[in-house]
């Protein structure tokens, strides 16, 4: 054996002792590196049998070597219902540790479930702190159904990665050919594989099957112009949401003050509008000091001035619930004033 590969063999074998991340699909011809990080997922299962590991999940998918050098490791392996606010943390120290310490480094994907993919991708999206593509990929179909569409998402998400087009444009969601914005993207469909939509706002770009293309940029601050810096925290400020509901008993508010969340994300019906009970429960809360941040169940369109202007709530926009949650606890890392958290949701 030639020395030089004698020596690649045994630093890959060291590495792969200390458990390090390893190649596992490597080329000269690709056009860079890429680290793959996996989280579980439906991308990641099967009928039956346990979860694939991340490494097994790349080498499936011989076509990777042609596009990239791809490193992979496996951060989780979870249903993303399963994923918490201590696991986005993890995760995104993990991406930001590895893209400072790595300047050859062209993006990162990361595999992960669906059912809240929108969640970590938002989160991600307002603290990695590199211009370099950070890509979210999952599938809603398992690895052995029939047009699994897994392995083409993987494969797609690292020619994203790759891409020179895809540097800045935030944290990125690619399923289905599709590229779209981590702020923007919604899950619209509970089952089919064209699911991830950005109804409001339309897809960020395409990965064609010749070349990825952007159709458009997000304007709104993120990665390198996010203000959120979360590299010294443990944990996130706990959010609450609660849903407005004809009828709605204003005691349930009551319940979620008792347990004194930071804030509360308050779901209301089209504009802002709430009940009787939703507009008695908002006022509680702010007799509290619990900031409430009032969302949409709409999906089109932003809350914007009256109704209930009077009431000590802050508007979340064109953001849903749930996104406005992730926001709503990094807001909290920086400010507790409600014209200042009103000015964030604004901005982002
Ligand atoms: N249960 C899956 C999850 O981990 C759904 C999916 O990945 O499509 O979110």
């Amino acid at each position: 054996m030639n020395p030089l590969r004698h020596s690649a063999t045994a630093l890959a074998l060291l590495l792969a002792l200390a458990g390090v991340a390893r190649p596992v699909c490597a080329q000269a011809t690709t056009q860079g590196d890429v680290l793959v990080l996996t989280t579980g997922g439906t991308i990641a299962s099967r009928a039956t049998g346990p979860m694939t590991d991340g490494a097994s999940l790349v080498r499936g998918i011989p076509a990777l070597a042609t596009v990239a050098s791809v490193r992979v490791d496996e951060v989780f392996r979870v249903p993303s219902s399963q994923m918490t606010p201590p696991d986005w943390l993890r995760l995104v120290k993990r991406i930001n540790a590895e893209l400072a310490s790595a300047p050859r480094l062209r993006g990162v994907v990361v595999t992960h479930g669906t059912d809240t993919m929108e969640e970590t991708a938002f989160f991600l999206n307002l603290t990695v702190r590199d211009a370099r593509p950070v890509v979210v990929v999952g599938s809603m179909r398992g690895g052995d159904e029939v047009s699994a569409d897994g392995p083409a998402n993987i494969l797609n998400g690292v020619r994203v990665a790759v891409s020179e087009s895809a540097k800045g444009q935030g944290v990125l969601v690619v399923l289905n050919e599709d590229i779209s914005a981590a702020r923007d993207v919604w899950k619209t469909d509970n089952r089919r594989v064209d699911t991830f939509r950005s109804p409001e706002r339309g897809f960020l770009g395409a990965a064609d099957p010749d070349s990825v293309v952007f159709f458009r940029r997000t304007v709104q601050p993120h990665t390198t112009t996010s203000e959120f810096d979360v590299t010294r925290l443990e944990t996130l400020p706990a959010v609450e949401i609660l849903t407005d509901y004809a009828g709605f008993d204003s005691t349930v508010m009551r319940a979620a003050i008792e347990r004194r969340p930071r804030g509360i994300v308050f779901t209301s019906f089209a504009g802002g509008r709430l009940s009787g009970g939703g507009q008695a429960a908002v006022r509680m809360a702010g007799a509290a000091g619990i900031p409430v941040v009032v969302a949409s169940r709409v999906p089109g369109g932003r809350i914007v001035g009256a109704p209930h202007s009077g009431l000590p709530r802050i508007l979340a926009r064109d953001l849903p619930p749930h996104k406005a949650r992730v926001l709503l606890m990094l807001a909290l890392t920086r400010t507790t004033d409600r014209a200042g958290l009103q000015q964030i949701f604004d901005r982002y």
